[in-house]
């Protein structure tokens, strides 16, 4: 059984304050634990030759502000005081790869869903998290399932907004897909169309062409998804944000997910028909290559992605 705890760090950052890591706690009659009112972030740190190093930081700071618009939620901290609060959560813990997840909650002790005025609790957990999906599916791929549950219609739960209630979807899509033997489920909008994973976008490629479903596909905006699609401009290749019927999936030459937490994961299968020659194909690889070398600060950053973390006076090397 895996240990649920092992991921867990000292200090966790909570409204401009280190706290202790078993001092993060919110109430029960929280409104976040009735009515599912928080928005959040997952972001990766790093170990580069220069010490750790956050991964486009800003944008994901930035897309969590837009998260807290879209719900009327209000962020008393700013773009620029949330990135320095992550790079003291870093610093604090002393760490170098790890995972940051900032949430913002609505909390309080009161009855009823109505949101507005309920007070807002914004923290930064830092986490020792490795490879979401395993390291030997980061290498050799994973088998996955069209889910048969949706993605929810643009005019239900907004999926541009990481909110946490929107995770209930991917809980079902999730579970179904483990309990059945899969990796992951890939979802289709209420369209029919190809949406993305129960946590990561998908990337399909097909005559030496990358395509991506639309933002408007009931998909999160994903910022490795953003990396990717640059990588691959750079790298010649022509990138197209289009809707996809299921069937493109099975007639792919490659298919893989995008995710801060799953990174590039290649996909073997779908519904068990094998992807190309059912191993991660070289333009995965390139990709993938491409982007593990920025992010690990192998070769220089020529985007801007990286924000470094300062290591604390008087700490070994
Ligand atoms: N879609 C969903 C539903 C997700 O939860 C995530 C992970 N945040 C992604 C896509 C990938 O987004 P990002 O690359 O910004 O991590």
């Amino acid at each position: 059984m895996t240990d649920r705890s092992a991921g867990r760090t000292m200090k966790i950052w909570r409204d401009g304050e280190l706290v202790a890591w078993a001092d993060a706690t919110i109430h029960v009659m929280s409104h976040v634990v009735h009515y599912g009112s928080s928005v959040f972030e997952g972001i990766r740190s790093y170990e580069t030759p220069s010490g750790a190093a956050i991964f486009r930081l800003r944008d994901h700071m930035r897309r969590l502000h837009d998260s807290c618009k879209i719900y009327r939620l209000p962020m008393k901290w700013s773009v620029e005081e949330l990135m320095q609060a992550a790079v003291d959560t870093v610093a604090a813990n002393d760490l170098r790869a790890c995972y940051l997840r900032p949430v913002a909650v609505r909390t309080g002790e009161q009855m009823g869903f109505y949101p507005i005025g309920v007070p807002v609790e914004t923290f930064i957990i830092a986490y020792n998290w490795g490879t979401y999906l395993g390291h030997e599916a980061l290498v050799n791929g994973v088998d996955v399932s069209v889910s048969s549950w949706r993605r929810a219609a643009p005019d239900t739960f907004p999926t541009l907004a990481k909110a946490g209630g929107n995770y209930l979807n991917s809980q079902l899509s999730k579970a179904q897909a483990r309990v059945d033997g899969y990796a992951e489920g890939i979802m289709l909008d209420s369209f029919g169309y190809v949406a993305e994973g129960s946590g990561e976008n998908l990337f399909l490629v097909r005559d030496g062409i990358l395509y991506t479903s639309p933002v408007a596909a009931g998909i999160l905006h994903g910022i490795t998804r953003d990396s990717v699609m640059r990588i691959g401009r750079d790298l010649g290749l022509e990138v197209r944000e289009q809707n996809m019927p299921r069937e493109m999936l099975y007639i792919a030459d490659e298919l893989f997910f995008s995710g801060t937490a799953a990174e590039l994961t290649p996909i073997r299968s779908v519904d068990r028909i094998e992807i190309g020659s059912a191993k991660p194909g070289p333009v995965t690889l390139a990709i993938q290559e491409r982007f593990m070398a920025i992010a690990k600060g192998r070769v220089p950053d020529p985007y801007g992605w990286l924000t470094p973390v300062p290591t604390p006076v008087g700490a070994g090397a």
